[in-house]
């Protein structure tokens, strides 16, 4: 046998220890993990960093085909649908399928991490560099610097997240361009913890508080808690900025939020102390160089969460990658050039979904005509069975990719739209409903102006953590 191939992938986090896992089963190549971070295995997960995600079929799917979806989805906990908290009035549950029996599931990005690692780290030609920073690359020979430290690879892959090194590399050498988009909305974490030894919400949903402009959602943990996540404007009033002495938090919590002080008792620290992470969608025009370079997950295509897809994304692309190693018998330029050109427009079409959901989350799903909708959706996915699908269990619960939801979604809503005008009584709803004042909101994906765009800059920090 030959001298073994060297791939260097550049970040341990999700995508890069499950790449690791894929490329390791292959033979004849030596894999090195490189990670900024210490071993995370043994310590606690940074403070308000995403504790929890939600994982769907997609990232499950991954997992199953290197046999290690039973080991995480041990300690996940299906959530079956969105429960409503109104600022006043009844909770509403609102299931994810027709069916009501699909869930997503939350699962904890450490335990994840974690047993990703150890399952890269379980095949003899998998080495992991802790404490390795990525400072400097040669695109065109494979030559990285790690602080002082030296290495080359064959091919590297940067897995480094949303503030990507190897992306901010690519981009110094006029390799790519990029442009990111930033929200003008941050995130932060609370802790809402078991009480009585119990959870203080019901587990089997996700929790979401919508308030027109802003929002608040809380994932359960198997500890019996539930990670709360604040989704408001950076600026302006009821802002982050606003919003920083205990009575003012206390006030507007009482008011906005009524049901959750009584729940939360470090609702003042855990406000004060988590930090606000930074929300945005990242395009880049090209994602491999020199046919030895390639980005991958966040790095390549970090996007908003409001549709908990970044780390299904991210692991759908390992899985592509997979295929078009086999597709092109490890021919490393010609499958990587696959990868990107059956990656690219999926990410794009989720990064759009994405940015509309959050609109239906913060917005939408506590209005009656969404409410209507989605009923009249679950009545047409049960009368048309595989024949109308929503757009939710697509992207959640099916690997159809991206860009073909979409497609499929705007197909069907003008079929039913027609099916409604044609019954004549219904046209006006029909115009009123699909593509009126609810379709303008979704269709054009934007948040209006908040936003704000950086073009051919790097994300410091990113909207990682
Ligand atoms: P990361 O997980 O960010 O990993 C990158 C790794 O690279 C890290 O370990 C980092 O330390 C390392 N690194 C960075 N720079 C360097 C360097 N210079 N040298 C070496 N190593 C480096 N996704 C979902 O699917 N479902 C959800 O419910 C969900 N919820 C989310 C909620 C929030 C608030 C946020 C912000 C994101 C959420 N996501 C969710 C998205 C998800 O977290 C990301 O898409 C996912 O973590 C991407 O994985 P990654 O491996 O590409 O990047």
């Amino acid at each position: 046998m030959g001298l073994a191939m060297r791939v260097a992938i550049v970040g341990a986090g999700l995508a890069g220890s499950l790449l690791a896992t894929y490329l390791a089963r292959r033979e004849g190549y030596e894999i090195a993990l490189y990670e900024r971070r210490t071993d995370p295995r043994g310590t606690a997960p940074e403070r308000g960093r995403s504790i929890n995600l939600a994982l769907s079929e997609r990232g499950l799917d991954a997992l199953r085909r290197v046999g290690l979806s039973d080991q995480v989805m041990k300690d996940a906990l299906p959530m079956r649908g969105r429960m409503i908290h109104p600022v006043a009035g009844d909770l509403d549950f609102q299931p994810y399928s027709h069916s009501g029996d699909r869930a997503i599931n939350s699962i904890s990005r450490g335990a994840l991490n974690n047993a990703l690692l150890d399952a890269a780290l379980s095949y003899r030609n998998v080495t992991v560099h802790f404490g390795h920073k990525l400072t400097a690359l040669d695109p065109a020979t494979g030559s990285m610097e790690f602080g002082g430290v030296r290495a080359r690879a064959d091919i590297v892959l940067g897995a480094d997240g949303a503030g990507s090194a190897v992306r901010g590399q690519l981009l110094a050498v006029g390799l790519l361009d990029e442009s990111l988009d930033f929200l003008d909305y941050g995130y932060k974490e609370l802790t809402i913890p078991a009480r009585s030894g119990d959870f203080a919400l019901d587990p089997a949903a996700l929790h979401i508080w919508p308030r027109g402009s802003s929002m608040m959602i809380a994932l359960p943990n198997p500890d019996r808690s539930f990670t709360c996540t604040l989704f408001w404007p950076n600026g302006g009033t009821a802002s982050f900025a606003s919003l920083s002495s205990p009575a003012a938090i206390r006030r507007h919590f009482e008011r906005a939020y009524p049901d959750v002080p009584p729940l939360a008792p470090d609702l003042i620290s855990d406000y004060q102390e988590n930090p606000v992470g930074l929300l945005g969608t990242v395009h880049c025009d090209t994602w491999i160089a020199h046919g030895r370079v390639a980005l991958i997950g966040d790095a390549a295509h970090a996007i908003v969460p409001f549709y908990g897809q970044g780390a299904n994304a991210a692991f759908e692309d390992v899985v592509e990658l997979d295929r078009c190693l086999d597709e092109t018998a490890g021919d490393w330029p010609r499958a990587l050039a696959l990868y990107q050109e059956r990656r690219q427009a999926n990410s794009e079409a989720i990064a759009q979904m994405a940015l509309e959901n959050f609109v239906e989350m913060r917005d939408k799903v506590a209005s009656p005509v969404f409410q209507w909708r989605k009923k009249l959706e679950h009545v047409l996915e049960t009368a048309l069975p595989g024949r109308y699908v929503s757009r939710y269990e697509l992207v959640s619960f099916s690997t159809t990719p991206y860009a073909q939801v979409q497609r499929r979604i705007r197909r069907q809503q003008l079929a039913v739209g027609a099916a409604l005008a044609a019954t004549g009584a219904a046209t006006a709803l029909a115009a009123v409903i699909l593509y009126g004042r609810w379709g303008r909101h979704t269709r054009s994906g934007q948040m209006g102006n908040h936003s704000r765009k950086i073009v051919g800059q790097k994300i410091v920090g990113g909207g990682g953590r």
